[in-house]
């Protein structure tokens, strides 16, 4: 339920592989997806208060063949049994199944993903967060206008450093953890409805 009128249109974009559970490359079955520790209670949190949690994942095992979009069906029913022992859930989950070749408009780093998402659901996008663990994610964020916060949980997130230290991706807030990483968006989202309660 959402129960806060202030943040009615706020959403949280959310990577999976790297972000949420360990990147193992490709994961192709259910039993591969493994979450990092306090995830299920993070997302909860976010569900709390109000924000629509969005998976948005680039998935080309799809487009090269080593996975069905059952296969991702199943993996994602996996995701939501993982979360549910603590009241977590996701709201919606976009993916793109397209070979990095293809030339299609919704892998990250394009903002597809992103802009179906907020079409889908109608959503602010000045009211939007996203995390992730890749370049691709922050780069996605950037084009989209969304705040990017990155979670330091991948063997890709050093790189996004010194890409941003070099000027390359702006990164709104790097986060040791995906808990940590939901503690700067809480924060933000507290904040700003104190900012936007209307005056007495
Ligand atoms: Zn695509």
């Amino acid at each position: 339920m959402r129960n806060d009128s202030a943040v009615r249109d706020t959403a949280v974009f959310l990577d999976r592989d790297g972000t949420l559970n360990h990147d193992t490359g490709y994961v192709t079955s259910p039993e591969q997806l493994v979450l990092f520790p306090g995830v299920p209670e993070a997302i909860a949190r976010l569900n709390h208060l109000g924000a629509m949690v969005i998976l948005v994942t680039n998935q080309s095992a799809i487009g090269r063949g080593m996975m069905t979009i059952e296969g991702l069906e199943l993996i994602h029913e996996r995701l939501a049994e993982l979360i549910r022992p603590c009241g977590a859930r996701i709201d919606g989950i976009f993916f793109c199944p397209h070979h990095p070749q293809d030339g299609c408009e919704c892998r990250k780093p394009k903002a597809g993903l992103i802009h179906q998402a907020v079409t889908r659901f109608a959503l602010d996008i000045s009211q939007c967060y996203l995390v992730g663990d890749k370049r691709s994610d922050l780069e996605a964020a950037r084009t989209a206008s969304v705040p990017g916060v990155l979670v330091m949980t991948s063997s890709y997130s050093a790189d996004v450093v010194k890409a941003r230290d070099a000027g390359q991706v702006p990164i709104d807030f790097v986060a040791d953890s995906f808990v940590h990483a939901v503690d700067w968006i809480e924060q933000q989202i507290v904040t700003r409805g104190m900012r936007n309660r209307p005056k007495r």
